[in-house]
């Protein structure tokens, strides 16, 4: 069923906000949560309607549920029916590797972005969907917010509108792009609790049953392999295929949906009156799923500062607060990111874990890391 505005465009433009969100992911769902928590009149606003798909593998890392915990949101996946996540397939070149995948679990983000934004609801948060907002001037004590058709002030504005939005930075040189579909089919290789994932020269595809029963396939591909495949479809399979994986059409023909270039760094994090969050803040391409507990961790860090009388060195302090919540933790994929571009070093790795797979604990490890403790204390 379709999650109804509690406020209407007309309505949202009469009133001045203490904050407005632009975008309802994981990201300005929980910022707006925070924010309503705290007491602030909190507006948010989505382009779409809720549930919705997105291009997403739907794994949620030690670290986001870590980070959900901390939100008060802890028991979220489990009332959700998200599948534990017990350890991750990969192929590559004809070979696989079993790696033991330390307490994620999958949810699609059907389910997880549409209960985040009931959460935010009940918080108090007025939702606006279906609308498209862009980020307008500063006006005194305000920053507007142009609605296709109105116009709104807020004392800050969130922009939280995902890996193509606003105040995205161009796309990194090389940077692979998104791609994503549901199956309802499932392939003989997937079992729940295992993340299947293939590694290939034009780049990777990884499936990981969701809490329907459903399949969830997302990739990350070189646009130039996708051209020369004739689309997303075939790509998928040709991944597959080279990574040692038996033929399973339904992937070939189902509907897939592409993204913009993966990674890139946002020239600018913060101005006057708004501060970005999320991917919007600056993404670097997926492959385990840390980019949800990102979006949260950054949604929490910013909350405070959001709540603090407006004051222009707080442009400062989330620039430094975001590289250290999130900054940081982007460094480790950036290395896998690297590797994965190298198809030797992948299959030589993959032909070591094969006989080794504790060599990729540090790995997996530096990836779930988690500053939230195990009450949910950040
Ligand atoms: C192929 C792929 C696989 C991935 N797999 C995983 C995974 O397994 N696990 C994981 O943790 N992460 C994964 N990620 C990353 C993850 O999807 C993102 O990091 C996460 O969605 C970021 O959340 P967000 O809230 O910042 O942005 P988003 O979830 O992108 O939300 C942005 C929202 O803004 C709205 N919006 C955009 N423009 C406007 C506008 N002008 N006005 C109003 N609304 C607007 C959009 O409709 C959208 O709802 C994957 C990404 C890709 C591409």
């Amino acid at each position: 069923m379709i999650l109804p505005a509690t406020v209407t465009a007309l309505e949202a433009a009469k009133s001045a906000w203490d904050v407005a969100v632009i975008g309802a992911g994981p990201a300005g769902s929980v910022a707006a949560q925070q924010l309503s928590r705290r007491g602030l009149r909190t507006l948010l606003i989505d382009r779409a309607q809720f549930p919705r798909r997105k291009v997403c593998g739907g794994c949620l890392n030690q670290n986001a549920l870590a980070a959900l915990s901390a939100a008060g949101l802890g028991e979220l996946p489990a009332r959700l029916g998200a599948v534990p996540l017990r350890s991750v397939q990969l192929g590559s070149n004809g070979r696989s590797a079993n790696l033991r995948w330390p307490g994620g679990v999958s949810l699609s983000r059907e389910a997880l972005d549409a209960e985040l934004i009931r959460e935010a609801i009940r918080a108090g948060t007025a939702f606006l969907p279906g609308t498209r907002a862009t980020m307008g001037s500063l006006a005194g004590e305000y920053r507007t917010v142009e609605l296709e058709a109105n116009t709104l002030r807020a004392r800050v504005v969130l922009v939280a509108d995902g890996l193509n939005g606003q105040v995205a930075g161009e796309a990194a040189s090389g940077s692979l792009i998104g791609a994503g579909t549901m199956l309802d089919e499932l392939p003989p290789w997937c079992e729940p609790g295992t993340v299947a994932m293939a590694t290939a020269p034009g780049g990777y595809v990884g499936a990981v049953i969701v809490e329907d029963g459903s399949l969830d396939v997302a990739a990350a591909f070189d646009a130039v392999f996708v051209r020369s495949q004739g689309g997303l479809g075939n790509a998928a399979m040709d991944v597959l295929r080279s990574a040692g994986l038996p033929e399973f059409e339904p992937i070939r023909n189902a509907e897939w949906k592409g993204t913009p270039a993966l990674t890139r760094t946002s020239r600018r994090i913060a101005g006057p009156r708004w501060f970005a969050i999320g991917d919007a803040a600056g993404y670097v391409q997926p492959f385990t799923g840390e980019g949800i507990g990102w979006a949260i961790s950054s949604a929490l860090a910013v909350a405070p500062l959001t709540a603090e009388p407006w004051h222009d060195g707080l442009v400062e302090k989330w620039s430094r607060a975001h590289r250290r919540v999130v900054g940081r933790r982007q460094v480790a994929c950036r290395a896998i990111a690297w590797a994965l571009r190298r198809p030797a070093l992948c299959s030589a790795a993959v032909r070591v874990l094969q006989f080794a797979p504790r060599l990729a604990s540090p790995i997996v490890g530096a990836l779930h890391r988690t500053e939230f403790g195990p009450e949910g204390h950040g």
